[in-house]
């Protein structure tokens, strides 16, 4: 395979004006200044992730005979954070500049941030002004608040750092209660939250965030196979179900010195961002710890009893975890694409069909009445089969223009023959082309295209199509 090519480093940027221009994402609260490292996700950014989840759901729980799903509370009784370890021990290394930025580190990030400020990885102090920087001292990143109206540290609580949790405290209720059996799987999504000491690169660390977490429960002695295959499974996914593209992507294996404590093997599917080779999935091998640790600090009885051979055990877990927003990011970074078109720039992005926020865009070719009727009453009528959108206003040339920087697949134009013949033109992106069919056949020629898409989006993943059209 051909070496990757990093991404131009200015694509972040470029990204985070797009998004803010097109609404897929910006800062929170942004009319009193934006807080830190929350964002919100405007109407195209929030088609983009609900594409994301259902397509990780579907995958994770709908296809398969072997995986309930839930949804468990955000804030869960303290004693879970303390069993889990969490209390104690989820923390991160936090070291300050006393120079003239003072500025605050993770101390096992410093060399990243001297890199990505072009400096050297060990150059001393500070990696933004070379300051003296402090002693390490652990940073718990969970956030406390008070549940109920006293705010003591009796009703002290904690906004959860991870789903995952919720899937080792409700395990003997969905065992029960589902007629599953070993081996099996619990799955669910939903936000997360960790104060992290030094947010960046836009979405991709926040300290709002969305998890999808999958914990595969399964006898020991088997959990190296089901690591294999969660393994293998969550890779090809990313190529497969999302059409990214395969040369930006390693798994990357932890050595010993990086394993967590309760892990047996982990492993992270990578993506080459702007910024370098970053964590977008983590796959551990979390052995029996968490059931176990729940188990002896709630006094439940977490163990499994095989109803065919009668053995009882504390299931091993395999964990693939992701977050939603960084799937958003590498989505947009990946499609994201600028070539010049009859000496204008066109920014385009090549995104899969099935995770673009708009697959097929109505527009008549003027504001005429008679075009903007006959256009809007087609837009209904493929509202139910498509993610659609109806544009009248502005040019054509300036609404097609924005259908690419959307990554809208297949643009049809109502134009005034269209009156007389009942036919329309359908523009594709990619390639710009464009074809003339009935209105008769429309559903179906656009079922065609988009099927299309699909696959040159599959051979563009594996390498097997240029990055373009
Ligand atoms: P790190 O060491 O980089 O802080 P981690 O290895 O502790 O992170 P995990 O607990 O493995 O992170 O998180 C699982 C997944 O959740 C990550 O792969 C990522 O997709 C997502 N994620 C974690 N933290 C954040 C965050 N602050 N913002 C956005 N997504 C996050």
């Amino acid at each position: 395979m051909s070496e990757p090519i990093q991404p131009p480093a200015d694509l972040l940027d470029r990204l985070v004006s797009l998004g803010k221009q097109r609404g897929f994402f910006f800062q929170s609260s942004e009319i009193y200044g934006g807080i830190n490292a929350l964002y919100d996700f405007g109407p195209l950014g929030t088609r983009i992730r609900r594409n994301i989840r259902s397509r990780w759901w579907r995958s994770i729980v709908e296809l398969r005979d072997d995986v309930e799903g839930i949804e468990s509370s955000i804030i869960m009784n303290p004693q879970v954070w303390v069993a889990s370890g969490h209390v104690a021990g989820f923390s991160d290394p936090l070291v300050d500049c006393t120079g003239s930025c003072r500025k605050r580190w993770r101390e096992d990030h410093l060399a990243a941030e001297r890199i990505a400020r072009g400096k050297h990885p060990d150059a001393p102090g500070c990696p933004e002004c070379g300051g003296p920087l402090t002693g390490a001292r652990q940073f718990n990143l969970m956030f406390r608040t008070f549940l109920g109206p006293v705010e003591d540290s009796s009703a002290q609580v904690y906004l959860r750092p991870e789903t995952a949790q919720g899937m080792f405290v409700d395990f003997r209720s969905v065992l029960t209660s589902s007629r599953q059996r070993i081996p099996f799987g619990i799955a669910q999504n939903g936000k997360s939250f960790r104060n992290e000491i030094s947010p960046g690169n836009s979405i991709f660390r926040m300290r709002e965030f969305e998890m999808m977490e999958l914990e595969f429960f399964c006898k020991p002695g088997t959990d190296e196979e089901w690591y294999d295959h969660w393994r293998s499974a969550r890779f090809s996914w990313y190529t497969e179900e999302l059409g990214i593209r395969r040369e930006r992507l390693r798994l990357r294996d932890h050595d010993h010195e990086e394993l967590s404590h309760y892990a047996k093997a982990a492993t992270d599917v990578e993506y080459l961002f702007p910024f370098g080779w970053g964590e977008l999935e983590g796959i551990a091998n979390r052995t029996d710890f968490d059931l176990s640790a729940h188990q002896k600090a709630s006094g439940a009885d977490l163990s499994y009893l095989d109803p065919v051979t009668g053995e009882r055990y504390v299931p091993y877990v395999i964990e693939p975890s992701v977050g939603v927003d960084r799937i958003m990011l590498i989505v947009l970074l990946d499609a994201y694409d600028e070539e010049m078109v009859r000496g204008e720039k066109r920014v385009v992005l090549r995104m899969h069909p099935d995770v673009a926020p708009v697959q097929v865009a109505v527009l008549p070719l003027s504001k005429k009445e008679e075009l903007c009727v006959r256009a809007r009453d087609l837009e209904h009528r493929l509202r139910p089969h498509f993610a659609t959108e109806y544009d009248e206003t502005q040019s054509i040339g300036r609404r097609y223009r924005r259908q690419d920087e959307i990554g809208t697949p297949l643009a049809v134009t109502v134009d005034f023959e269209s009156l007389q013949d009942d036919a329309v033109t359908i523009r594709e992106r990619d390639g710009m082309t464009q074809v003339r069919v009935p209105i008769s056949g429309l559903e179906e020629a656009l079922r065609d295209q988009l099927a299309l898409f699909r696959q040159r989006t599959a051979a563009r993943a594996c390498g097997a199509a240029p990055a373009g059209p």
